[in-house]
């Protein structure tokens, strides 16, 4: 099997899943227990949120541990938001687990704008500034969106919203960025940055929330205080230690510029008539639509041979069946014929090579059929 949807989840590596298996059936204590080895397990935690700041480029801030980016993103924003006359500021490219919050904040009386995108992507930030007012507590943005592989400029969002206001607080979706694209946190003015382990070959349901300043942060999960209160229920430590170990594995500067390789041939591979690439710049994430196929239909015959890609995310919409790419604006007839192809460095330039023939060929095979 080629796989090639790796920003919905990637393949763990084996190193994480012996480490998971050393805390789960060794060194399993309960990391709240008072005994030496269960201090030994908080003082190992200690050393994993040190680990991931180093790697966020944070010199400053805290790491609370979570079960995965959709808590973190529920915390960021919900633990954040403050009874009173505020505003909260959203993208239309928002993740589901932002996006829903978002509406689920409405729903509950709040005053909530959405921003749109640009043709381009990214979002539109002139309507961004022009919403920006000293009620506004929060604004939420996605760093690489994970339908297109666009990176927003989040250095020149972030201090332009602190320059207009220095009070409001920035969230930033970084899960198809972090581990991914290279980036330094200390050069951006935020808040808030979410992350979550499957995405970088660690396991699925673990992340974290990194908060600059914890004061701007309530609970939203209450019980025995762990996590120094901010999220309480006992640590996934397997989880929490085996991420770590993806963390240290992980090499970004080079697997960017081996994935980016591995994107460009695809790209030349699948050059043919019909064939249009949507794509953004971060060189994981490829979105393309293929003229007069259903997007879906392509997917699920793909897999017939040998090959997974994606239909995108599974997002609600009201009109074409994908939220971001209909507020950049595009038809329905690319919409509905896109596919989204995803890469990781375990994908070897051989299988690039093949998917991008296979899915020629079964274009090719679709496009008269319906033709
Ligand atoms: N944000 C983005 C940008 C994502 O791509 C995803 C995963 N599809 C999430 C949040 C949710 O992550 P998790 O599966 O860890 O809850």
């Amino acid at each position: 099997m080629i796989y090639l949807d790796n920003a919905a989840t990637t393949k763990m590596y084996e190193e994480c899943a012996d480490i998971y298996k050393e805390y789960a059936c060794n060194s399993f204590y309960n990391p709240s227990a008072e005994y030496r080895v269960s201090l030994d397990i908080v003082k190992k935690m200690q050393n994993v949120r040190e680990n991931l700041l180093r790697k966020l480029g944070a010199s400053k801030g805290e790491i609370i541990f979570t079960g995965g980016a959709t808590e973190s993103n529920n915390l960021a924003i919900m633990g954040s938001k403050r009874n009173g006359n505020y505003e909260y500021i959203f993208s239309e490219g928002a993740h589901a687990s932002v996006y829903n919050v978002a509406k689920e904040l409405i729903q509950r009386g709040n005053n909530v704008h959405f921003v749109n995108l640009l043709p381009n992507g990214q979002i539109d930030c002139d309507k961004l500034y022009s919403l920006i007012n000293e009620k506004t507590r929060l604004v939420s943005l996605i760093h690489v969106n994970n339908e297109t592989g666009i990176i927003n400029d989040i250095k020149q969002i972030s201090t332009l919203i602190k320059q207009k206001c220095k009070n409001i607080l920035v969230h930033v979706d970084g899960v198809q960025a972090f581990c991914k694209i290279p980036f330094t946190l200390d050069n951006y003015d935020l808040d808030f940055y979410t992350i979550s382990a499957h995405k970088f070959h660690g396991p699925k349901g673990v992340g974290a929330l990194y908060v600059k300043s914890i004061n701007t942060l309530k609970p939203i999960i209450y019980g025995g205080g762990q996590e120094n209160g901010y999220r309480s229920g006992t640590e996934n430590v397997g989880g929490i230690m085996a991420m770590n170990k993806a963390v240290e594995m992980i090499d970004v500067e080079s697997n960017y510029k081996y994935v980016a390789m591995l994107k460009n041939e695809f790209i030349a591979s699948i050059n043919a008539n019909g064939v249009n690439i949507i794509s953004g710049d971060s060189p994981y994430i490829l979105s393309v639509s293929f003229a007069g196929v259903n997007g879906e239909t392509l997917m699920r015959s793909l897999q017939d041979y040998g090959v997974l890609v994606g239909k995108g995310s599974a997002c609600s919409s009201k009109k074409s069946g994908n939220r971001v790419l209909e507020s950049m604006g595009l038809s329905k007839e690319n919409i509905k014929t896109r596919i989204r192809i995803s890469f990781s460095e375990m994908n070897t330039l051989e299988e690039i090579k093949t998917a991008g023939k296979v899915i020629l060929e079964v274009y090719n095979n679709l496009k008269e059929k319906v033709s």
